[in-house]
């Protein structure tokens, strides 16, 4: 028998070795800590699929530049893994290309597979191209520029400013690419717009309501604004959007919006507004960390007045609807972070509980080593750490009795479409 290959030796050994998560958890975690690659029969049949839409920030491990196979052009967004020899229920993944990964998708008698280090790991769907995709906008701009759908249909991505005035000073989050993704699409020839127009979003909305029945929520975003941006502050811009989306749509699909942690006064008029689930993201836990690792949110707001903010903007939104998303991983990098995976845990584990025994729930992304962002290319964490944040996760929230966070559909192996963790995974299962 030849010998199994290292990265699938140490991803069944951890599916094992931490029985009490979902099998689909630990692959999904290890996937996006390594990316994927694809074969070329693999990315000619996503040619006929939604493609990756760069929705925000690259979320690759590789620069375009360096894609031997104009692989920003040709791989999916997301991937549906199910089946293989772990039995995987659907599982969701976002797409994060490296051509380095073990993990392959390609084609094998005639189906898709996910391969780790040329073992099969599960069969693979890609997500059909959404109908609305099909329409035309007035301005000649491709529907999945102006209003991407993620989380395989469920949620309209619609990041109205694709900068952010954080790199002005360079005092950007260090693990942020935002503003360099937005230079390398434009300079690889894609339709990348800085500012989005009210107008073109309620255009593509329209054709949204029309004419689909997936989606269920729309995330507003974009960079911050810390002096002005068209004149106005940030809160005043992003409110300018879900004014005019809920007036013209009320309530039609939920509101979510990821900005800054704004005081109670301007949480209420983004309430007024309509955005019913706000996520004021801290990204990272503990007061050194969070300013070496976000030195502008802590010159602009600091810490303590950041986890401050977010605990009473409970007030306004109800505690079940801040969700404030943290970094997962961030805190293991080389540069300014923990060596040791059992001290990152527990540390971030801290934060985790201070804010669910006030009733929020963190929420955490899968940290992407885009070697764009300040902290450069470097190893992902390990998976380890991930299966115990998972747990610690997991853990705390039981502890406190909180309710399944809402805005993300069911939860549970079989049923998460969250694609960027595995947080909603590790969830007991409901009825979708
Ligand atoms: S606030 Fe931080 S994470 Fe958000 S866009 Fe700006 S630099 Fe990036």
């Amino acid at each position: 028998m030849e010998a199994l290959g290292t990265a699938y030796r140490g991803v069944m050994d951890h599916v094992a070795r931490f029985e009490a998560l979902p099998p689909e958890a630990v692959i999904k975690q290890d996937t996006l800590r390594l990316g994927l690659r694809f074969s070329e029969a693999a990315m000619n049949i996503a040619a006929g699929f939604k493609p990756k839409d760069y929705f925000i920030f690259s979320f690759d491990l590789i620069e375009i530049k360096d894609m031997q196979h104009r692989e920003h052009l040709r791989v999916p967004e997301e991937i549906r893994l199910e089946g293989g020899p772990l039995d995987l229920r659907s599982t969701v993944i976002s797409v994060r290309i490296n051509p380095e990964s073990p993990y392959l998708v390609d084609l094998r008698d005639g189906e898709l597979w996910l391969t780790c280090d040329g073992e099969p790991v599960g069969r693979v769907q890609y997500h059909p191209v959404p109908t609305f995709y099909h329409e035309e906008l007035s301005n000649g701009k491709p529907m999945g520029e102006i209003a991407p759908v993620l989380e395989w249909g469920y949620l309209i991505y619609l990041t109205a400013y694709r900068m952010c005035q954080y790199f002005n000073k360079k005092e950007q989050c260090q693990f942020c690419d935002i503003n360099r993704n937005f230079i390398q699409q434009r300079k690889a020839g894609k339709v990348y717009t800085g500012i989005k127009s009210i107008d073109e979003i309620l255009e593509a909305l329209e054709h949204i309501d029309r004419l689909d029945d997936k989606a269920k929520a729309y995330t507003l975003t974009g960079g911050s604004v810390i002096t002005d941006l068209q004149g106005v502050e940030e809160v005043d811009f992003y409110l300018q959007f879900i004014e005019a989306i809920e007036s013209r749509f009320p309530g039609r699909w939920i509101s979510k919006a990821v900005v800054q942690a704004f005081p109670v006064s301007e949480c209420q008029r983004l309430k007024d507004a309509g955005v019913r689930i706000y996520h004021p993201n801290y990204e990272v836990w503990g007061k050194e960390l969070f300013a070496q690792i976000c030195p502008g949110k802590q010159r602009v707001v600091g810490f303590e007045e950041w986890i401050r903010r977010v605990v009473d903007s409970a007030s306004v939104f109800g505690p079940e609807n801040v969700i404030p998303n943290f970094v997962g991983g961030v805190e293991l990098n080389t540069v300014c972070g923990f060596d040791d995976v059992d001290r990152a845990v527990a540390h971030t584990r801290e934060g985790l509980d201070w804010f669910m025994r006030q009733g929020v729930v963190p929420r955490f992304t899968t940290w992407c080593p885009e070697p764009l962002a300040a902290l450069g290319p470097q190893p992902s964490p390990p998976l380890e750490y991930f299966c115990k944040l998972l747990l610690a996760w997991r853990e705390r929230f039981r502890h406190y009795g909180l309710p399944v966070p809402p805005g993300y559909g069911a939860p549970g192996p079989g049923n998460a479409v969250f694609s960027v963790s595995a947080f909603m995974d590790v969830l007991d299962r409901e009825a979708p």
